[in-house]
């Protein structure tokens, strides 16, 4: 099922000479010019990066990724990346490379839906509000715990059979009245994930190699979860899971079964949530990462 390393870069960086498609080679990274011009260069996309280990990297101007032992790293591009961005790439010599990458924009659709509920948006019980706030403690907590790894340089497998029932970046605006008050109120929702339509208790399968950070079966909003770090700042997210068979610290391999999917947490319906999330290997302050398209990433890997 596992693609070619070098199947990634058929995507973006086809000219390339064949000596720089593998990222796996720091030797390899290190003759070839330091580059971010490889991955999915696309709003919601991901950049890889090749050079010096320790090398940082900046966009537009702030550091966004460092350079692991290896010579790799990723660069997420936000929702609403701007159409062209300047990279840096300053190794621990002060060497300085900067490129100019063009990013295609993306058509997300916007929509409102009426008919909302307003009694029963987010946790309104104070049972439910500590349940809520346990499961932000535990996500935070996770999402602070970084390990080496290829990221989805081996090639990606998609995680679960079935159709994609949504895909990420739609925004949904929910409106509605309250019954209890009579006052109006709406909700404002950017979908972050891929959504496959599945069964209860279809097989969950890990999309890359990765170390498990969070495995948990009933957090508030997102039910049964598996937080997998696949290296690189980059962590899958899966939600709504029937069964959890993999703890924190657990190391996986692409195609291991890790967990099934289900109908928990807030669903309107059985599906498996998939999200990536990217975070800045530069820095240790978490609020500036944000998830990328999972399509994206899928499509690195396929027909190219
Ligand atoms: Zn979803």
């Amino acid at each position: 099922m596992r693609k070619s390393k070098s199947g990634l870069f058929h995507f973006a960086a086809a000219a390339l000479p064949a000596a720089i498609l593998s990222l796996g080679s720091a030797a390899l990274a290190e003759s070839a010019a330091p580059s971010c011009d490889a991955g999915a260069r696309q709003q919601g996309g991901l950049l890889y990066c090749t050079g010096i280990a320790g090398t940082i990297v900046k966009m537009d101007g702030k550091p966004v990724a460092k350079l692991n032992p290896a010579g790799q790293a990723t660069i997420g591009l936000e929702r609403d990346a701007p159409s062209s961005v300047s990279i840096t790439l300053e190794d621990a010599n002060g060497q300085s490379t900067t490129e100019t990458i063009e990013i295609a924009t993306r058509k997300d659709d916007y929509r409102e839906i009426t008919g909302l509920d307003c009694d029963k948006v987010d946790a309104r019980t104070q049972e439910q509000k500590d349940h809520a706030g346990r499961s932000w403690v535990k996500k935070v907590a996770a999402f602070k715990r970084f390990n080496e790894g290829a990221g989805f340089t081996q090639g990606t497998i998609r995680p679960a059979e079935g159709v994609m029932s949504s895909p990420f970046g739609p925004t949904r605006k929910y409106i509605g009245v309250s019954a209890v008050t009579g006052e109006p109120c709406d909700s404002v929702s950017v979908h972050r994930g891929y959504d496959i339509a599945t069964p209860v208790g279809t097989p969950l399968l890990a999309p890359a190699d990765g170390v498990v950070i969070l495995g948990d079966p009933d957090l508030y909003y997102e039910g049964g979860s598996i937080f997998l770090d696949h290296g690189q700042g980059l962590v899958s997210v899966f939600m709504h899971l029937s069964e959890v068979d993999v703890e924190a610290g657990d190391v996986v391999k692409a195609g291991d079964v890790i967990g099934k999917t289900g109908n928990t947490g807030r669903t309107t319906g059985p599906h498996l949530h998939w999200s990536v999330k990217w975070r800045n290997t530069a820095s240790d302050e978490r609020d500036g990462d944000f998830y990328i398209d999972p399509a994206l990433i899928l499509a690195l890997d396929e027909g190219n």
